[in-house]
């Protein structure tokens, strides 16, 4: 199996939160979330921001997706969140 990197597990993310994704896909990231404190703490600010968008609208209003600003603005706090050794950045010190 293929080891799932931060950034495919964000570009997943959304799908995850919606149970949109195979069972199986869910597990995979899943683990990887359990191993990866910054996915972890990702996860819970999406899950906030998609349980806001949903609390924003009517009970009979259709879940909608994130917007593509808001994916956005959070794909930057998540690369934000990653640590060096993921972005494979030298250390400055
Ligand atoms: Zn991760």
């Amino acid at each position: 199996m293929t080891k799932l990197e931060c950034q495919q597990i964000f570009a997943m993310l959304s799908e995850y939160l919606d149970r949109e994704l195979p069972a199986d896909l869910c597990e995979t990231i899943d683990t990887h979330i359990e191993s990866c404190p910054p996915c972890v703490e990702f996860v819970k600010s999406l899950e906030k921001t998609v349980a806001y968008c949903r609390g924003a609208g009517s009970p009979d209003e259709q879940p909608r997706p994130l917007s593509a600003d808001k994916l956005d603005e959070l794909r930057r706090a998540y690369e934000s969140s990653v640590p060096p050794v993921i972005k494979n950045r030298p250390a400055a010190s």
